[in-house]
């Protein structure tokens, strides 16, 4: 607990009275009997036989512990690097982002409901270790390829157009590797929909959402700004009836009926919600939950469209039956496929594209490399489905696969090639808990059933809001998040949402 130790310090300080003699070394002070080394100390050039050769980390030797590289820092990744064992292996994250992101939040953060931090846990918070332990790391990269062969990984680092530092290139051998790369938002090839549109699934991208519909909402007010072009700036489209895109639509409606009509009054009547769906919106959900979503999102001046769109123009989308929506701001929320660097893997796949896994989570035709989330799937001949997209789902394999290497290394197992004959005991079983989607005006749906034909609970309306809300606050992952979102939560209440556009 950082409370703790931060007060204890304080007391041990107020207790000595003095500061430390000056000529004392850091690892003096801090106790530590040696500096552990660097991480420069700790790159070695190593040859892959006759490739190219990078800096990285080494196979590891009988006196370290084995190493764990995974791939990724969303919802599997983040919950397998929680639960491994410290003790028995060291653990390497890879991953363009220093932080796992909650998702189920992240579009109260486009309208200014909750802060973008809350939402955003460091990796160092989640498992302390990585940035603790000497053959611990994570490294800000992509992975860029995978030589199974000789049990190592290629990486470059991302740099996000910090333009005086060029991409660096590296490699790092592992004894496991665990992918858990996610997926990427599909588009269909839709023409301009990657060009024009934006895709909710990463804090910059809610941040580029918010900026923008602020800058519309100031823009529209301007002098000489016609009436078509007021509309236009003003007309957010989602494109997408999912639960994604029906959530969003919900809270830009909360959005602009409580706080666009108080403080941008005079372009009030001009703001609206389109939502477009090829097909049923919330088609998880059963009939009469989706026709009360339907009601209620009506109700909150949501327009509901149903169609195909066959093209994305920087200012209009034009749907299949000829009709043209022009738009100020376009989300796009169609689903996920597969990603370029899981395409690009040569290990078998699963229906959709998905990297192909067994009960086990392993990917059967190569050894000590699992895969977890919404990367993989099962293969068809395991003769289970593919598992939804979902949290649930990403968390509980990146558990299940923690607890399965724990025990391969108490079993021998933890090295590369060493667990070939161990046994794996249970394999991995998907339970679903049920579904959640918040609907605006302090509406929710809620469904418990484990398929939209069980029984089971099932509800929608205020107590659902409040059901989702507590379930997931209680879901967030530290307390210092859970006590930002808890607080973000009251200052929109009763002070509105922030407006500011930073
Ligand atoms: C807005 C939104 C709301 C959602 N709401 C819900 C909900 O309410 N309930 C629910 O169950 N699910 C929800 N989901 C779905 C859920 O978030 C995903 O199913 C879940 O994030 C999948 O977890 P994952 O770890 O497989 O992938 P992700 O969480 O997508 O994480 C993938 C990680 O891999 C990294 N990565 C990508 N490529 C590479 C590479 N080449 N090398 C290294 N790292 C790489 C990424 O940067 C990221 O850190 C929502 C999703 C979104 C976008």
């Amino acid at each position: 607990m950082p409370w703790l130790r931060n007060f204890l310090q304080l007391s041990a300080s107020y207790a000595r009275q003095s500061p430390p003699p000056p000529h004392k070394s850091a690892a003096a002070i801090f106790g530590r009997a040696s500096p552990a080394p660097s991480l420069t100390q700790l790159l070695r050039h190593f040859s892959a036989g006759s490739q190219v050769t990078y800096p990285g980390l080494a196979p590891t030797k009988g006196d370290e512990k084995p190493r764990v590289v995974v791939l990724g820092t969303g919802w599997a990744g983040c919950r397998f690097i929680k639960d491994i064992d410290t003790k028995q292996y060291d653990i390497v994250c890879v991953s363009p982002r220093n932080h796992m992101v909650f998702t189920p939040l992240l579009a109260s953060t486009c309208v200014g409901t909750l802060e973008f931090r809350s939402v955003a846990e460091p990796i160092g918070r989640i498992q302390p270790a990585i940035s603790r332990e000497p053959g611990s790391y994570f490294f800000l990269a992509n992975c860029t390829g995978v030589d199974f062969q000789n049990h190592q990984i290629h990486c470059q680092t991302v740099t996000e157009g910090v333009k005086t530092i060029d991409p660096w290139k590296f490699q790092i051998s592992y004894d496991k590797l665990v992918i858990a790369s996610g997926a990427q938002a599909s588009t269909f090839g839709i023409k301009g929909a990657k060009e024009h549109a934006t895709f909710l699934r990463e804090v910059s991208d809610a941040q580029e959402i918010r900026r923008k519909l602020l800058l519309n909402l100031m823009l529209s007010d301007v002098p000489g700004v016609t009436d078509e072009e007021k509309r236009r700036l003003l007309h957010c489209v989602v494109v997408g009836g999912g639960p994604t895109g029906v959530e969003f639509s919900g809270e830009l409606s909360d959005f602009i009926r409580k706080d666009v009509h108080q403080r941008y009054a005079h372009v009030k009547d001009y703001i609206h919600v389109t939502l477009v769906e090829a097909h049923e919106i919330l088609s998880s959900f059963d009939d009469r939950l989706r026709k009360y979503a339907i009601k209620q999102l009506t109700k909150s001046g949501v327009r509901l469209v149903r169609g195909i769109v066959k093209d994305v123009q920087p200012d209009k989308i034009n749907l299949s039956d000829g009709t043209d929506i022009p738009y100020g701001v376009l989300v796009w929320s169609t689903g996920v496929g597969p990603s370029s660097f899981v395409n690009a893997l040569e290990i078998p796949k699963a229906p959709g594209g998905r990297i192909g896994i067994d009960e086990w989570l392993r990917t059967p035709t190569v050894q000590d490399v699992y895969a977890i989330g919404d990367c993989s799937g099962f293969l068809e001949s395991t003769g289970k489905p593919v598992l939804p997209a979902l949290a649930q789902v990403a968390e509980r394999q990146g558990k299940y696969l923690a607890k399965l290497l724990n025990h391969l290394s108490k079993a021998g197992g933890g090295r590369a090639n060493a667990a070939k004959d161990l046994d794996f005991g249970e394999p991995f079983v998907y339970k679903h808990l049920g579904s959640m989607a918040t609907i605006g005006r302090y509406k929710a749906l809620v469904d418990l059933r484990q398929s939209k034909e069980g029984k089971g609970v099932s509800m929608a309306g205020f107590m659902s809001w409040f059901i989702w809300r507590s379930a997931y606050l209680s879901r967030v992952i530290s307390w210092r998040n859970r006590f930002y979102v808890a607080i973000n939560w009251l200052t929109t209440f009763i002070f509105g949402r922030d407006i500011s556009r930073i």
